[in-house]
């Protein structure tokens, strides 16, 4: 099979000032480095996308969204469209983090919709799924999974513009990640899942690993099969940590 050219993508969540685009300037210096082999994305909070795009503007480093409203524009007071997005320079854009979805009573239709607009912007849509631990311990995990992508990746998505990041939501921001043979495991599902749902497409599509990836457990992680980069939290707001969880891959 082809090599599928890793997405190392961070996301700040509700982090970040203006005198933090230092940082992104100092990992967008960082990653031109690294351009050769994989892609490099930062998502800082949306107020941030227009001055993050304007400081990494001639590097590699792409910038992305959060989240995107699900409606395409109108009376929908404090939410941010797609089209939005895409006009602020930024490249791509997270949907159905388990914070929004667990935190925000997000469905997967939501997820899906969203990433219907998020493509339609021109936007490469980035589509988290997870268990939660309760589901883990239950051994639904692959239930779980396989629902999520039913229900929250669009018919006939393709590869240049989806891509699907598994996030146990038990590992977002604990320190605890699952087994290397676990991570293995789930991202083969995920694998033969989405080739079943888009065809070619599906095994051409990216899936990112998310949840503690730290540069100590990077390399590990990068050594699985199926896992195509990595969605990273806490670890991407330090340009040394993320620098050193991309040169892992
Ligand atoms: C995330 O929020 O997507 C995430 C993976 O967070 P952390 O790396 O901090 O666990």
């Amino acid at each position: 099979s082809e090599k599928i050219r890793p997405l190392i993508a961070g996301n700040w969540k509700m982090n970040g000032l203006s005198a933090s685009l230092s940082e992104i300037a100092l990992i967008a210096e960082g990653a031109d480095a690294h351009s050769q082999r994989l892609d490099t994305l930062i998502c800082p909070s949306a107020t941030l996308l227009v001055a993050a795009g304007a400081r990494t503007a001639g590097t590699s480093l792409a910038i992305g969204a959060q989240d995107c409203s699900s409606e395409t524009h109108g009376a929908y007071t404090g939410d941010v469209s797609a089209a939005m997005v895409a006009d602020s320079g930024a490249r791509a854009v997270i949907v159905g983090h388990s914070e929004r979805r667990q935190g925000r009573g997000e469905t997967s239709a939501d997820v899906k919709r969203k990433a219907e607009r998020a493509v339609e912007a021109g936007l490469q849509a980035i589509i988290c799924i997870g268990e939660t631990e309760e589901e883990m311990l239950k051994g639904a995990t692959q239930d779980v999974l396989l629902r999520q992508l039913q229900g929250s990746v669009p018919a006939r998505s393709k590869s240049s513009s989806v891509v699907i990041a598994y996030e146990p939501v038990w590992a977002i921001g604990t320190g605890r990640t699952p087994s290397i043979d676990n991570i293995a495991g789930l991202h083969a599902f995920i694998r033969t899942s989405l080739i079943d749902l888009l065809g070619e497409e599906g095994r051409r599509m990216r899936i990112l690993y998310g949840g503690s990836v730290k540069p100590d457990n990077a390399t590990e992680i990068a050594g699985i099969e199926d896992v195509n980069g990595a969605l990273v939290g806490g670890a991407s707001l330090k340009a040394s940590d993320f620098l050193a969880i991309v040169k892992s891959f």
